[in-house]
């Protein structure tokens, strides 16, 4: 999962990423801790906060990949004369989606 928070220095204020395992907050304590302490990329200060304070984003990287991949399949599936839209839509489409939902379900769950 990938999450954000802004950086904690009131001159920087820039958001900050960093990448998980968990899906969700309660492995995300078991992770990392109830508290993370990361260094802003920006300015280099540390931020510290509490893991409810991180937010969920969507992977861009991941849909981009498979934008690509689906391109490069419906290139080869239109030289084979077969065109599926389930194909050419379906998948990106299902793809985005779940990595919505992923980042949605991780925001609605927090801990205590
Ligand atoms: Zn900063």
């Amino acid at each position: 999962m990938k999450l954000s928070y802004y950086c904690a220095s009131t001159s920087c204020g820039k958001i900050n990423y960093i990448r998980v395992a968990s899906d969700n907050r309660y492995d995300l304590k078991q992770e990392i801790g109830e508290e993370f302490n990361e260094r802003c990329k920006h300015c280099g200060k540390h931020t510290k906060k509490h893991i409810n304070r991180l937010h969920g984003e969507m992977n861009n990287a991941v849909i981009l990949i498979t934008l690509i991949i689906t391109l490069i399949l419906t290139v080869i599936l239109w030289n084979l004369g077969v065109l599926f839209g389930a194909v050419t839509f379906g998948i990106p489409a299902f793809v985005w989606i779940h990595q919505k939902k992923r980042a949605t379900d991780f925001n609605k769950l927090m801990i205590d």
